[in-house]
Protein backbone atom coordinates (compact mmCIF):
# COMPACT_ATOMS: atom_id res chain seq x y z
CA UNK A 1 0.00 0.00 0.00
CA UNK A 2 1.05 3.72 -0.49
CA UNK A 3 0.47 6.05 1.78
CA UNK A 4 -2.21 8.36 0.35
CA UNK A 5 -2.02 11.57 2.49
CA UNK A 6 0.19 12.65 4.98
CA UNK A 7 -0.63 11.53 8.52
CA UNK A 8 -1.49 13.93 10.91
CA UNK A 9 0.03 14.56 14.41
CA UNK A 10 -1.33 12.09 16.58
CA UNK A 11 -0.81 9.47 13.89
CA UNK A 12 1.18 6.06 14.34
CA UNK A 13 3.93 5.00 13.15
CA UNK A 14 4.86 1.00 13.58
CA UNK A 15 8.76 -0.10 14.07
CA UNK A 16 10.13 -3.36 13.75
CA UNK A 17 12.95 -3.87 15.62
CA UNK A 18 12.86 -2.61 19.58
CA UNK A 19 16.80 -1.59 19.59
CA UNK A 20 18.88 1.86 19.62
CA UNK A 21 18.13 2.89 16.02
CA UNK A 22 13.98 1.90 17.14
CA UNK A 23 14.22 4.20 20.32
CA UNK A 24 15.74 7.30 18.56
CA UNK A 25 13.32 7.16 15.75
CA UNK A 26 10.48 7.32 18.46
CA UNK A 27 12.21 10.12 20.46
CA UNK A 28 12.14 12.17 17.30
CA UNK A 29 8.64 10.96 16.48
CA UNK A 30 7.55 12.86 19.83
CA UNK A 31 7.83 16.56 18.77
CA UNK A 32 5.90 16.54 16.26
CA UNK A 33 3.29 14.67 17.58
CA UNK A 34 4.01 11.30 16.28
CA UNK A 35 3.53 7.99 18.60
CA UNK A 36 5.21 5.05 17.87
CA UNK A 37 4.31 1.36 18.22
CA UNK A 38 7.47 -0.62 18.74
CA UNK A 39 7.50 -4.32 17.13
CA UNK A 40 10.25 -6.57 18.99
CA UNK A 41 10.36 -10.16 20.23
CA UNK A 42 12.76 -9.23 22.81
CA UNK A 43 10.86 -8.08 26.65
CA UNK A 44 13.52 -5.95 27.04
CA UNK A 45 13.96 -3.88 23.89
CA UNK A 46 15.65 -0.40 24.39
CA UNK A 47 12.99 1.37 22.53
CA UNK A 48 10.41 0.29 24.50
CA UNK A 49 10.85 2.74 27.16
CA UNK A 50 10.37 5.87 25.16
CA UNK A 51 7.30 4.50 22.76
CA UNK A 52 3.59 4.96 23.49
CA UNK A 53 3.30 1.71 22.44
CA UNK A 54 4.34 -2.08 21.81
CA UNK A 55 3.97 -5.50 21.11
CA UNK A 56 6.43 -8.46 22.43
CA UNK A 57 6.00 -11.22 19.79
CA UNK A 58 8.11 -12.94 16.74
CA UNK A 59 8.46 -11.67 13.23
CA UNK A 60 6.45 -14.48 12.20
CA UNK A 61 3.65 -14.58 14.50
CA UNK A 62 1.04 -13.44 11.89
CA UNK A 63 -1.81 -12.96 14.34
CA UNK A 64 0.69 -10.64 16.44
CA UNK A 65 1.31 -8.66 13.08
CA UNK A 66 -2.10 -8.77 12.01
CA UNK A 67 -3.13 -6.69 15.29
CA UNK A 68 -0.23 -4.50 14.86
CA UNK A 69 -0.92 -3.60 11.91
CA UNK A 70 -4.62 -2.51 12.86
CA UNK A 71 -3.05 -0.86 15.54
CA UNK A 72 -0.72 1.78 13.12
CA UNK A 73 -0.91 3.96 10.49
CA UNK A 74 2.71 3.62 8.50
CA UNK A 75 5.58 0.70 9.30
CA UNK A 76 8.74 1.22 8.96
CA UNK A 77 11.24 -0.90 10.85
CA UNK A 78 15.20 -0.61 11.75
CA UNK A 79 16.92 -3.62 10.69
CA UNK A 80 17.21 -5.07 6.83
CA UNK A 81 17.11 -8.54 8.15
CA UNK A 82 12.84 -8.39 8.23
CA UNK A 83 11.28 -11.68 6.88
CA UNK A 84 10.30 -10.95 3.05
CA UNK A 85 6.75 -12.98 4.26
CA UNK A 86 6.65 -10.52 7.52
CA UNK A 87 6.80 -7.28 4.89
CA UNK A 88 4.69 -8.74 2.50
CA UNK A 89 2.12 -9.61 5.05
CA UNK A 90 2.16 -5.96 6.65
CA UNK A 91 2.76 -4.63 3.30
CA UNK A 92 -1.04 -5.62 2.11
CA UNK A 93 -2.43 -4.15 5.33
CA UNK A 94 -0.70 -0.82 5.85
CA UNK A 95 1.92 1.13 4.17
CA UNK A 96 5.65 -0.31 4.43
CA UNK A 97 8.30 2.15 4.10
CA UNK A 98 10.89 1.61 3.28
CA UNK A 99 9.58 -0.65 0.48
CA UNK A 100 9.90 -4.70 -0.25
CA UNK A 101 11.87 -3.94 -3.30
CA UNK A 102 14.40 -2.00 -0.82
CA UNK A 103 14.44 -4.28 1.49
CA UNK A 104 15.08 -7.68 -1.26
CA UNK A 105 17.99 -5.51 -2.66
CA UNK A 106 19.81 -5.04 0.70
CA UNK A 107 19.36 -7.97 2.17
CA UNK A 108 21.29 -10.17 -0.32
CA UNK A 109 24.67 -9.07 -1.41
CA UNK A 110 24.15 -10.42 -4.75
CA UNK A 111 21.64 -8.45 -5.42
CA UNK A 112 22.72 -5.34 -4.01
CA UNK A 113 25.45 -5.78 -5.97
CA UNK A 114 23.95 -6.34 -9.19
CA UNK A 115 21.75 -3.45 -8.99
CA UNK A 116 24.13 -1.36 -7.75
CA UNK A 117 26.19 -2.10 -11.11
CA UNK A 118 23.56 -1.98 -13.34
CA UNK A 119 22.44 1.81 -12.37
CA UNK A 120 26.43 2.58 -13.49
CA UNK A 121 28.14 2.79 -9.80
CA UNK A 122 30.99 0.82 -8.97
CA UNK A 123 31.31 -1.98 -6.30
CA UNK A 124 34.54 -4.15 -5.91
CA UNK A 125 34.32 -6.84 -8.32
CA UNK A 126 32.31 -9.41 -7.12
CA UNK A 127 31.60 -13.36 -7.95
CA UNK A 128 28.94 -15.60 -6.67
CA UNK A 129 29.64 -18.71 -4.71
CA UNK A 130 27.53 -21.39 -4.05
CA UNK A 131 30.46 -24.25 -3.03
CA UNK A 132 33.98 -25.06 -2.65
CA UNK A 133 34.17 -25.19 -6.77
CA UNK A 134 32.70 -21.99 -7.23
CA UNK A 135 34.87 -20.56 -4.31
CA UNK A 136 37.85 -21.73 -6.25
CA UNK A 137 36.89 -20.29 -9.61
CA UNK A 138 36.26 -16.66 -8.10
CA UNK A 139 39.35 -17.01 -6.23
CA UNK A 140 41.11 -17.30 -9.49
CA UNK A 141 39.32 -14.83 -11.41
CA UNK A 142 39.01 -11.80 -8.39
CA UNK A 143 42.42 -12.91 -7.13
CA UNK A 144 43.53 -12.55 -3.60
CA UNK A 145 43.46 -10.63 -1.41
CA UNK A 146 39.63 -10.88 -1.60
CA UNK A 147 36.76 -11.00 1.13
CA UNK A 148 33.91 -13.90 1.55
CA UNK A 149 30.70 -12.91 2.58
CA UNK A 150 27.63 -14.44 3.41
CA UNK A 151 24.82 -13.58 0.92
CA UNK A 152 22.66 -12.51 3.69
CA UNK A 153 22.39 -11.84 7.48
CA UNK A 154 26.02 -10.75 7.61
CA UNK A 155 26.42 -7.29 10.06
CA UNK A 156 29.30 -6.13 11.41
CA UNK A 157 31.55 -7.88 10.22
CA UNK A 158 29.83 -10.60 11.39
CA UNK A 159 29.25 -13.96 8.25
CA UNK A 160 32.24 -12.71 6.43
CA UNK A 161 36.59 -13.61 6.15
CA UNK A 162 39.49 -12.35 4.35
CA UNK A 163 41.10 -14.39 1.79
CA UNK A 164 45.15 -13.82 1.99
CA UNK A 165 47.52 -15.07 -0.35
CA UNK A 166 48.27 -17.89 1.92
CA UNK A 167 44.55 -18.79 3.25
CA UNK A 168 42.82 -22.15 2.50
CA UNK A 169 39.93 -21.64 0.49
CA UNK A 170 37.99 -24.54 2.47
CA UNK A 171 39.10 -23.25 5.81
CA UNK A 172 37.62 -19.58 4.41
CA UNK A 173 34.29 -21.09 3.31
CA UNK A 174 33.60 -23.24 6.68
CA UNK A 175 34.89 -20.20 8.39
CA UNK A 176 31.36 -18.60 7.04
CA UNK A 177 29.33 -21.72 8.02
CA UNK A 178 29.38 -22.73 4.08
CA UNK A 179 26.64 -20.40 3.38
CA UNK A 180 25.44 -19.08 0.26
CA UNK A 181 27.93 -16.09 -0.42
CA UNK A 182 29.93 -13.74 -2.42
CA UNK A 183 33.90 -13.00 -2.64
CA UNK A 184 34.56 -9.58 -3.40
CA UNK A 185 38.29 -8.05 -4.53
CA UNK A 186 39.78 -6.60 -1.43
CA UNK A 187 39.68 -2.61 -1.87
CA UNK A 188 42.96 -1.36 -0.56
CA UNK A 189 40.62 2.16 0.27
CA UNK A 190 42.35 5.09 1.93
CA UNK A 191 38.94 5.91 3.63
CA UNK A 192 35.48 4.67 4.23
CA UNK A 193 32.83 7.50 3.74
CA UNK A 194 28.91 7.00 3.34
CA UNK A 195 26.07 9.24 2.55
CA UNK A 196 22.55 9.49 4.39
CA UNK A 197 19.49 10.51 2.36
CA UNK A 198 16.43 10.79 2.99
CA UNK A 199 13.40 10.37 -0.01
CA UNK A 200 9.94 11.20 0.53
CA UNK A 201 6.94 9.66 -1.19
CA UNK A 202 6.62 12.16 -3.67
CA UNK A 203 10.48 11.60 -4.78
CA UNK A 204 11.49 14.79 -3.27
CA UNK A 205 15.49 14.12 -1.48
CA UNK A 206 17.43 15.37 1.25
CA UNK A 207 21.19 14.69 1.54
CA UNK A 208 23.48 15.35 4.60
CA UNK A 209 27.22 16.10 4.26
CA UNK A 210 29.64 13.15 3.54
CA UNK A 211 30.67 11.77 7.32
CA UNK A 212 34.31 9.86 7.21
CA UNK A 213 34.06 6.67 9.22
CA UNK A 214 36.81 4.71 11.25
CA UNK A 215 36.07 1.41 12.05
CA UNK A 216 37.66 -1.69 14.63
CA UNK A 217 37.12 -4.82 14.52
CA UNK A 218 34.49 -4.32 11.80
CA UNK A 219 32.31 -2.36 14.19
CA UNK A 220 31.99 1.81 13.94
CA UNK A 221 33.85 3.45 16.50
CA UNK A 222 33.78 6.96 14.84
CA UNK A 223 32.03 9.48 12.09
CA UNK A 224 33.60 12.76 11.32
CA UNK A 225 32.01 15.15 9.88
CA UNK A 226 33.67 17.04 7.56
CA UNK A 227 35.06 14.28 5.99
CA UNK A 228 38.84 14.92 4.96
CA UNK A 229 38.26 14.41 1.31
CA UNK A 230 37.92 15.98 -1.97
CA UNK A 231 35.13 18.28 -2.76
CA UNK A 232 34.47 15.88 -6.30
CA UNK A 233 34.48 12.78 -3.88
CA UNK A 234 31.54 14.19 -1.59
CA UNK A 235 29.40 15.44 -4.53
CA UNK A 236 30.22 11.74 -6.46
CA UNK A 237 29.21 10.48 -3.08
CA UNK A 238 26.35 12.17 -2.62
CA UNK A 239 24.86 11.74 -5.85
CA UNK A 240 25.35 7.91 -5.67
CA UNK A 241 23.23 7.96 -2.49
CA UNK A 242 20.38 9.99 -4.63
CA UNK A 243 20.60 7.94 -7.55
CA UNK A 244 20.30 4.65 -5.33
CA UNK A 245 17.36 5.83 -3.39
CA UNK A 246 15.42 6.80 -6.38
CA UNK A 247 16.34 4.23 -8.29
CA UNK A 248 14.28 1.87 -5.68
CA UNK A 249 11.48 3.69 -5.45
CA UNK A 250 12.82 4.46 -2.02
CA UNK A 251 10.98 6.24 1.33
CA UNK A 252 12.59 7.03 4.34
CA UNK A 253 16.41 7.38 4.82
CA UNK A 254 19.30 5.23 3.65
CA UNK A 255 22.41 4.71 4.28
CA UNK A 256 24.73 3.81 1.95
CA UNK A 257 28.46 2.89 2.83
CA UNK A 258 31.84 3.41 0.38
CA UNK A 259 34.96 3.36 -0.18
CA UNK A 260 37.35 6.19 -1.84
CA UNK A 261 40.54 4.25 -3.29
CA UNK A 262 42.91 6.23 -5.59
CA UNK A 263 40.20 8.89 -5.82
CA UNK A 264 37.15 6.64 -6.95
CA UNK A 265 33.92 6.09 -4.58
CA UNK A 266 32.99 2.43 -4.59
CA UNK A 267 29.80 1.23 -2.98
CA UNK A 268 30.12 -1.55 -0.43
CA UNK A 269 26.94 -1.72 0.89
CA UNK A 270 23.09 -0.16 1.47
CA UNK A 271 21.17 -0.09 4.70
CA UNK A 272 17.78 0.50 4.21
CA UNK A 273 17.14 2.36 7.80
CA UNK A 274 18.59 5.10 9.81
CA UNK A 275 22.36 4.40 10.26
CA UNK A 276 24.94 4.70 12.41
CA UNK A 277 27.02 6.81 10.84
CA UNK A 278 24.45 9.16 10.61
CA UNK A 279 23.88 9.54 14.49
CA UNK A 280 26.32 12.97 14.27
CA UNK A 281 23.13 14.63 12.18
CA UNK A 282 21.34 14.59 16.40
CA UNK A 283 23.17 17.17 17.09
CA UNK A 284 24.63 19.15 14.11
CA UNK A 285 21.90 19.84 11.87
CA UNK A 286 18.75 21.57 11.61
CA UNK A 287 16.60 17.79 11.13
CA UNK A 288 18.26 14.62 12.47
CA UNK A 289 18.13 11.79 10.04
CA UNK A 290 15.58 10.26 12.81
CA UNK A 291 13.26 13.07 12.59
CA UNK A 292 14.09 13.01 8.67
CA UNK A 293 12.99 9.27 8.72
CA UNK A 294 9.63 9.99 10.75
CA UNK A 295 8.77 12.83 8.45
CA UNK A 296 9.55 10.96 4.89
CA UNK A 297 7.54 7.83 6.13
CA UNK A 298 4.17 9.83 7.15
CA UNK A 299 4.42 11.83 3.72
CA UNK A 300 5.40 15.12 5.94
CA UNK A 301 7.97 17.76 3.98
CA UNK A 302 11.15 16.96 4.35
CA UNK A 303 13.73 18.77 6.53
CA UNK A 304 16.63 21.04 6.03
CA UNK A 305 19.75 18.56 6.00
CA UNK A 306 22.07 21.37 6.45
CA UNK A 307 24.68 20.86 9.05
CA UNK A 308 25.33 24.18 11.33
CA UNK A 309 28.29 22.51 13.35
CA UNK A 310 31.48 20.33 12.77
CA UNK A 311 31.12 17.07 14.76
CA UNK A 312 32.80 14.15 15.38
CA UNK A 313 30.44 10.93 16.78
CA UNK A 314 31.85 7.94 19.12
CA UNK A 315 30.54 5.43 19.67
CA UNK A 316 30.04 3.70 23.62
CA UNK A 317 30.84 0.05 23.02
CA UNK A 318 30.43 -2.19 26.18
CA UNK A 319 32.03 -1.49 29.36
CA UNK A 320 33.07 2.30 27.70
CA UNK A 321 29.26 3.24 28.68
CA UNK A 322 31.60 3.87 32.51
CA UNK A 323 32.76 7.21 30.82
CA UNK A 324 28.79 8.92 31.04
CA UNK A 325 30.25 11.03 33.78
CA UNK A 326 33.18 12.25 31.93
CA UNK A 327 30.95 12.86 29.28
CA UNK A 328 28.34 14.36 30.58
CA UNK A 329 30.79 17.04 32.14
CA UNK A 330 32.64 17.85 29.05
CA UNK A 331 30.87 21.30 27.18
CA UNK A 332 30.17 21.02 23.35
CA UNK A 333 29.26 16.62 24.11
CA UNK A 334 26.25 15.57 23.67
CA UNK A 335 25.59 12.08 25.39
CA UNK A 336 23.01 9.87 24.14
CA UNK A 337 22.77 6.62 26.11
CA UNK A 338 20.52 3.58 24.58
CA UNK A 339 19.30 2.19 28.26
CA UNK A 340 20.47 -1.07 27.21
CA UNK A 341 21.55 -3.21 30.42
CA UNK A 342 24.00 -5.48 29.68
CA UNK A 343 27.34 -3.79 28.73
CA UNK A 344 28.64 -6.58 26.79
CA UNK A 345 32.38 -6.35 24.82
CA UNK A 346 31.68 -4.95 21.70
CA UNK A 347 27.80 -3.77 22.33
CA UNK A 348 26.59 -0.46 21.08
CA UNK A 349 25.70 0.74 24.34
CA UNK A 350 25.72 4.46 23.81
CA UNK A 351 27.41 7.38 21.25
CA UNK A 352 28.16 11.13 21.90
CA UNK A 353 28.37 13.57 19.41
CA UNK A 354 31.53 16.28 20.44
CA UNK A 355 30.42 19.62 18.53
CA UNK A 356 32.66 22.51 17.42
CA UNK A 357 31.42 25.40 15.47
CA UNK A 358 31.62 25.05 11.79
CA UNK A 359 34.57 25.96 10.22
CA UNK A 360 34.20 27.47 6.60
P1 LIG B 1 30.42 -4.91 5.51
O1 LIG B 1 29.85 -5.96 6.39
O2 LIG B 1 30.28 -5.21 4.05
O3 LIG B 1 29.92 -3.53 5.87
O4 LIG B 1 31.97 -4.86 5.82
C1 LIG B 1 32.45 -4.43 7.09
C2 LIG B 1 33.80 -3.76 6.93
O5 LIG B 1 34.74 -4.69 6.37
C3 LIG B 1 33.81 -2.57 5.99
O6 LIG B 1 33.39 -1.40 6.63
C4 LIG B 1 35.29 -2.55 5.59
O7 LIG B 1 36.06 -1.96 6.61
C5 LIG B 1 35.63 -4.01 5.49
N1 LIG B 1 35.41 -4.49 4.11
C6 LIG B 1 34.27 -5.04 3.64
N2 LIG B 1 34.38 -5.35 2.34
C7 LIG B 1 35.61 -4.99 1.95
C8 LIG B 1 36.33 -5.05 0.70
N3 LIG B 1 35.79 -5.58 -0.41
N4 LIG B 1 37.58 -4.56 0.69
C9 LIG B 1 38.14 -4.05 1.81
N5 LIG B 1 37.53 -3.97 3.00
C10 LIG B 1 36.29 -4.44 3.08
Amino acid sequence: MRLESPLPPGATVGILGGGQLARMLALAAAPLGIDCHIYAPEADSPAFAVSAARTVAGYENFAALDAFARQVDVVTYEFENVPAATAAFLQSRKPVAPGVAALETAQDRINEKTFISSLGIPVAPFAEVSDLTSLEAALARIGRPAVLKTRRFGYDGKGQTKIMAGTNAAAAFAEIGRQPAVLEGFVAFEKEISVIAARGWTGEVAVYDVPENQHENHILRQSRVPARIAAGVADTARAYGERIASALGYVGVIGVELFVAGGQVIVNEIAPRVHNSGHWTMDACQVSQFEQHIRAVCGWPLGPADRFADVTMTNLLGAELGRWRELAAEPGVHLHLYGKKDPRPGRKMGHFNRVTPRQP
